[in-house]
């Protein structure tokens, strides 16, 4: 009998621990290290659990990152509440859904400083009246109406300034089965100023007064079926495209008067729209101001607007057919380019770093059942997207994809990114090895400084483990080769030994992924 058959810290199979390792059981029957109850919220913000993933359920996914939320907010609340804001304030998480929930979590079961911590934070994490909404409902789910909610309620209206505030309550009255009308009298804020006073009588009784032209605009709009009126109503009192009569929809006019003042997210999510009613055309100055917005890194960084939107606004508009109905449009070609442009500038612009990097794709089955932060993107397809990024920046990058063996891919740099993504969802079946980078670059003697590896992390099937295979590497070529993991899915595992300094786990598809991979590998 070889007793290190049975206890090898060098060399073990993916189905069991590596001795000693603190590791465990993933949910795919291999073994991984369990990531901080921090690198879990920072998971969960950004990528959330919508549509859960290939193992587990929405409902069981939400319930496990819900457990470690509510201990890590019962041990160091304050601190959560600062990386809630943090998190959701920057623009780094494709969707707002998961801080919003995060929030009312640490309302309801913080201590009191946490409490009036997560309070203080709503207008920071609640930018809208749809998202004062959802807070609400959250809240409601798991605490009472107390002082400290109706106090964070009035402070949001009274402290939005008017102009902001009535274009919210115009824009949507009521979502998620929560109004402006219900709060206003649940919370009775007092109004501070002559203009809010009116707006809150406006929303409880309906009745327009005098000091609120916008009011006024808005209630002679919702009547209108005169497009010239319309249009000057819209460009007069800046309307969202919400309050206009469906009927005037198909008016280009109508859409080039939105377009005046139309937030980012809007427009982007419109193009089609506005394609389809022929106010972008090829040469027009529409589609101009389409692609100068689209180009401005400023702008972008601005509106907050997540590259995970531009992409998937560039599949969806330049396929030029609505998901659902028999809408189709002529896509315009350089609306397509401005589109993939903006996705890789919504990034936050880093340096080269000039190091060689193997970008290691997980394209076994799983990695195509699990969706990102809710959108129809599989995490294959936003992995993939995000090796094109570091393509784009880092000048000597070699793409891989791996399941349970090596495949390869033809990624470059100059390669559109829809052809990038069918490229990896064409292979995406069979077991997973996260280990098979380290290996195919040693055993092929591939000179590489640093793997990044995109993964959900259930990984089960290999003769080795990530870490393990990344020791060989290192003692077989003498390169001190540093390991990124880029967590596609909110479980808790990590391929990632957290004893070496060496590896690093990064939450794939944060807008701050380039900046993040340049510091540690600098580092
Ligand atoms: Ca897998």
């Amino acid at each position: 009998m070889k007793f290190t058959k049975h206890w090898n810290v060098k060399k073990t199979a993916q189905n069991m621990a590596i001795p000693g390792s603190g590791q465990v059981a993933n949910s795919a029957g291999g073994f991984a290290w369990e990531i901080t109850p921090w690198q879990r919220l920072d998971r969960f913000l950004v990528l959330g659990t919508e549509g859960g993933s290939y193992y587990i359920s929405e409902q069981k996914l939400t319930e496990a990152n819900a457990i470690t939320l509510v201990s890590l907010i019962k041990s160091d609340g304050e601190k959560v509440v600062a990386r809630i804001v943090e998190i959701s304030d920057s623009g780094r998480a494709p969707k707002n859904d998961p801080a919003i929930f995060a929030l009312a979590l640490a309302a309801a079961y913080g201590d009191v400083p946490t409490r009036q911590a997560a309070f203080a934070a709503v207008p920071k994490v609640c930018r809208t009246g749809t998202h004062l909404f959802q807070f609400v409902a959250e809240a409601e789910g798991v605490r009472g109406w107390g002082r400290g909610m109706r106090k964070a309620i009035q402070r949001w209206y009274n402290q939005t300034p008017i102009d902001d505030l009535t274009y919210q309550a115009i824009k949507y009255q009521q979502r998620g089965g929560w109004s402006h009308r219900d709060l206003l009298r649940l919370a009775h804020p007092k109004p501070l100023t002559v203009e809010h006073k009116a707006l809150y009588k406006w929303i409880v009784d309906g009745e327009v007064t005098a000091e609120n032209a916008r009011l006024q605009a808005f209630e002679q709009l919702k009547t209108t079926r005169n497009v010239k009126q319309a249009v000057r109503l819209i460009t007069d009192h800046r309307m969202p495209r919400e309050v206009v009569p469906t009927e005037l929809l198909t008016e280009a006019k109508i859409w080039e008067a939105l377009m005046e003042s139309m937030p980012m997210t809007a427009m982007v999510r419109n193009l089609a729209n506005m394609t389809r009613v022929g106010l972008l055309q090829m040469k027009s100055a529409a589609t101009k101001k389409v692609v100068e917005q689209l180009s401005n890194p400023d702008r972008l960084k601005r509106s907050r607007i997540h590259p995970i939107a531009l992409l998937l606004a560039h599949a969806t508009y330049s396929v030029g057919r609505g998901m659902r109905g028999q809408n189709t449009w002529a896509p315009i070609p350089s609306i397509v380019d401005a589109l993939e442009e903006a996705f890789y500038k919504a990034f936050e612009f880093v340096e080269p770093t000039e190091n060689r990097y193997l970008l290691g794709l997980d394209v076994s089955g799983s990695m195509s059942m699990c969706t990102v932060a809710g959108t129809p993107l599989s995490a294959c397809a936003a992995s993939t997207a995000m090796a094109m990024v570091t393509m784009q920046t880092e000048p000597y990058c070699m793409p891989m994809a791996f399941a349970d063996q090596f495949r390869a891919i033809p990624l470059t740099k100059r390669m559109r990114l829809s052809d990038a993504m069918l490229h990896t969802q064409a292979v995406n079946f069979g077991g997973t090895d996260c280990a098979l980078p380290m290996e195919y670059a040693r055993k092929h003697k591939l000179e590489i400084d640093t793997f990044v590896v995109y993964t959900d992390n259930e990984t089960w099937s290999g003769r080795i483990h990530p870490a393990q295979a990344l020791m060989e590497y290192r003692q077989a070529t003498g390169i001190p080769a540093k390991l990124v993991v880029m967590g596609m899915c909110s479980n808790g595992f990590s391929i990632a030994n957290p004893a070496d300094p060496g590896m690093l786990d990064v939450v794939g598809f944060d807008a701050s992924v380039p900046q993040a991979l340049r510091e540690f590998v600098l580092s």
